[in-house]
């Protein structure tokens, strides 16, 4: 099965599981956080709109480290109250990234979870004093560090006691100068092998450009990883920073659907508990549900034809071909019941096509 081929049992460690608030990542859904690069005055309504786009969680950086001292350093403090407004109101859990020892002080215990930048992955009195908070950490890859000092990175915080670790591939520097990084999806099958912690993604650092964003999401998703953290702002262009990569609600929204159908059916063997392979068939079925819509929309784009032309609805011939092109695939299933199956999906098909519409334009 395609959910076997990422979980190589033979070489891969057993997977831990790090919860944020109620998000869990490691488990069968793929999170997504979503929110502005920084946090700005409008926040609480930015992250009103990411709620509604289906994220998981808030990107709430009230703290930036930024290439040039001149450009916007974040809200800082006066940021807090808003991030917590804003997690007030969507119930989401906020992920905030300190650039200090003090700024963990400052947020432990207030926030959710702690970021460290790609920046700070080798400041280690900052690993160790976020590894002391016990707070969840996500540690991202610095920007030219190989898996083994990604890896050993991870182990300050470890060393601490605290398990609660998710790394997080932002993109590297090579030679490419076309995007901003270079998203290294290798990560993801090669330290499933090397750790048991969670893995995610963050496709905006690494595309640099919006447009390009999608397609490394998925791509993401698609080589396991375990989550997505995604810069998304309601009026992309009037981003306080990293304007070019910003994502609208809508894309993010758009995301979350692929997200929703690719999970399941690549992540179905890591669910353990009865809900939650409940939650997976609940999955599969949504994503059979797009499957179904979009074969009605077919079948009533060749209706309209096939009665412009004068042609049988039905074509008997036909549908026994649709069976056993089927059944050839679904070895699973008897014949016979692919047949009873789809006997039933073309009659609904037919049916959802409704009566014939002279005047709509034929399929282009
Ligand atoms: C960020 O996520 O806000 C950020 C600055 O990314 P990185 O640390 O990966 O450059
Ligand atoms: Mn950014």
């Amino acid at each position: 099965m395609l959910t076997d081929l990422l979980n190589p049992t033979t070489t891969s460690p057993a997977r831990r599981r790090v919860t944020i608030g109620d998000v869990v990542f490691g488990g069968p859904a793929v999170p997504v956080i979503a929110g502005p690069c920084a946090v700005e005055p409008e926040y609480v309504s930015h992250a009103g709109a990411m709620h509604e786009a289906g994220a998981s969680m808030l990107r709430a950086s009230i703290f930036k480290p930024r290439t040039r001292p001149g450009s916007f350093q974040g809200m800082a403090e006066e940021g807090l109250p808003l991030v917590l407004e804003a997690r007030r109101l969507t119930g989401l859990p906020i992920l905030v990234e300190p650039l200090s020892e003090e700024h963990v002080e400052l947020l432990a215990g207030r926030v959710d979870a702690f970021m460290i930048g790609a920046r700070s992955m080798q400041n280690t009195p900052l690993l160790r004093a976020a590894g002391r908070s016990g707070m969840p950490v996500v540690l991202k890859r610095g920007m030219a560090a190989t898996y083994d000092e990604w890896l050993a990175a991870s182990e300050y915080v470890l060393a601490e006691g605290n398990e609660k670790v998710i790394l997080c591939e932002r993109g590297i520097r090579t030679f490419e100068t076309a995007t901003r990084n270079t998203l290294d999806v290798s990560a993801i099958p090669v330290l499933r092998e090397r750790t048991p912690l969670p893995l995610i993604v963050d496709p905006s650092h690494a595309a640099g450009r919006a447009d390009w964003v999608p397609a490394l999401a998925l791509a993401a998703v698609a080589a396991g990883a375990d989550g997505l953290l995604i810069e998304s702002h309601p009026v992309p262009a009037e981003s306080w920073s990293d304007a070019a990569q910003a994502i609208t609600p809508g894309t993010l929204e758009a995301i979350i659907a692929g997200v929703a159908v690719l999970a399941p059916m690549l992540r179905a063997g890591v669910a353990t508990e009865l809900s939650e392979q409940r939650q997976i068939i609940d999955s599969l079925d949504i994503a059979l549900g797009a499957v179904l819509q979009s074969r009605a929309g077919a079948v009533r784009r060749i209706q309209q034809d096939k009665r412009r032309s004068g042609l049988p609805v039905r074509d008997l011939d036909r549908e026994q071909e649709v069976i056993a092109h089927l059944a050839a695939r679904t070895p699973r299933f008897s014949r016979e019941a692919v047949a009873r199956v789809m006997t039933a999906v073309m009659d609904g098909c037919v049916e959802a096509s409704g009566p014939f519409v002279a005047e709509e334009a034929p399929a282009g």
